[in-house]
């Protein structure tokens, strides 16, 4: 998949992303979709409604009517268009920086389109077959209000809320501008909390901070958290369907700690937890604390939501999945990443103890990170070669789900190729910080004796 790639069409507005372009990629969609209607929503960016119209002008040129939401976090388009059977559009570049714009692609059901129907999509782009209607059998174009209003209601019936609003805790919110500015807030007030909120006018020139919720970018919600009574701080990107915490001494609360204590919480004996390859230790520990499986894809959304689907079809029970990234699944509640209601369960956690304390039995583990650039010609083959090389000769578990993993008893590496950049990434985790960088090293060491120069 050329287009799509792991995260959606995506690039820099009016440069590499044009409202042309984005015409007959939605005419495409219109034309493998035949749908009757379709949901067209957007971000903040200031790109997000001329994108957005012409989004909504491909669909209706396909004899799509069209119903334009406005702007909803991307969880809030999946809940309408599960709520209506019908797909829809997103335009938004999610956590990328502010001149970027893009757009998701969400099936009838409320889940992001398998990887087959993009294969479609792509397919009658490139080849031009675009099914458009004649001129009286154009779709429509309507405007539809509430569509936030009732994901909102939505989220506030599916949590216990009770358990919430008993505790009244205090929470800082930093939708960092984008589309969980309209709800988030709103949500966490109506759930019982006390809320102070940072970045929660919609802006999409993203004055306060960039959409991505990293550490570098939150230093004013740590800030606020550490100078206020907040029990918890909690950070979205721009399309509000990841989560990220920060404990209640303003701490930063890594995306790794975080699903293992959501897992911790969630998994019953015989239950699977699906997770990437990069999965840390603290996952597999509270998997096995509770007797279940932890089932590793390679990295990227789509294939968990894939490996779930699977998974669920062979009668298995999958009731959390995820990433480190803060993007985090509860299929039962619906088979969407959702910002505000990953911070909703994990608020859960934390109403009897302290955040600090509720994590405190997932610190201690130290993660490297490393990206080893290679040039041109048969470097990547070489590389991949000597680390299988590697690999096999350790003495440690391999897996090979994507790229290779070396698991050893204090800790692990993984090496793999970007999908999209001459890049080999290095991940690598160990309770100690030193064997952390002396498994990241070896695996440096390894690309070097291949002759790449790094
Ligand atoms: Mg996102």
């Amino acid at each position: 998949m050329e287009l799509f790639g792991s995260s959606g069409v995506r690039g820099v507005a009016n440069e590499d992303l044009t409202p042309e372009f984005l015409i007959r990629v939605a005419t495409a969609v219109g034309t493998v979709w035949g749908a009757e209607g379709a949901a067209v929503a957007r971000d903040t960016r200031t790109t997000g409604r001329t994108f957005a119209d012409a989004a909504a002008s491909g669909l209706a040129s396909a004899g799509i009517d069209v119903h334009r939401l406005g702007i909803v976090p991307t969880p809030g388009v999946q809940a309408y268009a599960a709520r209506e059977g019908i797909p829809g559009l997103v335009i938004t570049a999610s956590h990328n920086p502010p001149q970027y714009n893009g757009m998701k692609v969400i099936g009838e059901d409320g889940i992001e389109l398998p990887v087959a129907d993009l294969e479609r999509i792509e397919s009658v782009l490139r080849t031009e077959r675009f099914a458009r209607t004649q001129w009286n059998e154009t779709g429509e174009q309507r405007r539809v209000e509430g569509a936030r209003r009732a994901y909102v209601e939505e989220l506030l019936d599916s949590v216990d809320r009770a358990r919430i609003a008993e505790a009244n805790p205090t929470v800082a919110i930093d939708p960092g501008h984008g589309a969980g500015s309209l709800t988030s807030p709103d949500f966490f007030r109506r759930l019982g909390c006390r809320v102070l909120t940072l970045n929660a006018q919609p802006d999409g020139t993203f004055p306060g901070r960039d959409p991505e919720p990293v550490p570098e970018n939150l230093g004013e919600l740590a800030r606020l958290v550490r100078t206020s009574d907040a029990d918890l701080g909690i950070a979205h990107d721009g399309d509000a369907d990841r989560a990220i915490f920060f404990d209640e001494r303003g701490e930063y609360v890594e995306g790794d700690a975080t699903l293992a204590a959501l897992a911790a919480a969630e998994l019953d004996a015989g239950d699977t937890v699906v997770s990437a390859v990069t999965a840390s230790r603290r996952l597999s520990e509270a998997a096995a604390a509770a007797n279940a499986t932890l089932a590793l894809t390679p990295v990227g959304s789509t294939n968990i939501v894939t490996a779930i689907r699977d998974l669920a079809s062979e009668g298995a029970s999958v009731p959390i999945a995820g990433e480190g990234n803060g993007g985090i699944f509860f299929p039962d509640y619906r088979l969407a990443r959702d910002g505000a209601y990953i911070g909703a369960r994990f608020l859960e956690l934390v109403t009897e103890r302290p955040t600090s304390a509720v994590l405190g039995a997932f610190d201690g583990y130290h993660n490297v990170r490393r990206a080893i650039e290679y040039g041109e010609g048969g470097e990547r083959e070489a590389i991949m070669a000597a680390i299988e090389e590697r690999a096999t000769r350790a003495d440690a578990e391999l897996d090979t789900t994507d790229g290779y993993r070396l698991d050893y008893d204090d800790g692990w590496v993984l090496a793999r190729p970007s999908g999209t950049e001459p890049l080999v990434r290095v991940y690598a985790e160990a309770r100690e910080r030193d064997r952390a960088e002396e498994l990241a090293a070896g695996m440096k060491r390894t690309l070097e004796s291949a002759g790449v120069q790094v």
